[in-house]
């Protein structure tokens, strides 16, 4: 196809349901001609702003904090720098790959489920989750609650997971502490006492 061809097409050819082909031949166009699959996944999930404000809250509230703890990122303002001399090529395709190890390791250990939290694109609006905090006060089942001296974060959460098709209902939704959140991971109730029972 030659130039011309393509930008009619963008311009006037193009039938529009949504952004998804724009948006594709634009990062096609950028990543020199070819992308992956997974790659054109994430350039869709960041132009979608639900998800962008999701997961600027989520990457505020969990990565961020404990990786600066460690020394491994600063954060001023909005950046988020890596704490590290300058890498050569070679060593930053080591990172990625330890990375993508240790990811890969903890979701086969895991399930791939563990991601349906991070995933969440229908977040819990903060009236909601404001009434279930105030009904619970603490996490319902390690009953632990912020205080002064203490780092307990409370979480809400879904009782029935978003992905199993639980709703934003408060009846659906309970307090939980990160620890418990995260060792939940996308099981439901039963699932996680009988599993807490085993260990
Ligand atoms: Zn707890």
């Amino acid at each position: 196809m030659k130039f011309s061809e393509l930008l009619k097409f963008v311009e006037t050819d193009l039938k529009m349901s949504h952004v998804y082909q724009p948006l594709m031949i634009s990062f096609l166009v950028n990543s020199g001609g070819a992308a992956t699959i997974r790659q054109l996944a994430q350039e869709f999930a960041i132009a979608d702003e639900g998800s962008i404000l999701h997961y600027e809250k989520r990457i505020k509230e969990m990565p961020v904090p404990v990786l600066a703890r460690h020394g491994v990122v600063s954060k001023r303002a909005e950046l988020i720098e890596l704490q590290v001399e300058k890498l050569t090529y070679a060593q930053k395709a080591q990172i990625r790959a330890a990375c993508e190890k240790r990811i890969s390791d903890f979701l086969e250990k895991r399930g791939i489920d563990v991601w349906s939290g991070l995933l969440e694109m229908d977040p819990v609006p903060s009236t909601v989750r404001y009434d279930v905090l105030k009904r619970d006060r603490k996490c319902v089942l390690c009953g632990a609650s912020p205080s002064a001296d203490s780092d307990v974060r409370l979480h809400v959460d879904h009782i029935v997971p978003r992905s199993k098709g639980g709703s934003n209902d408060i009846g659906n939704l309970q307090t939980l502490c990160l620890e418990c959140n995260l060792g939940k991971s996308n099981r439901d109730n039963t699932a996680f006492l009988a599993s807490e029972l085993e260990d």
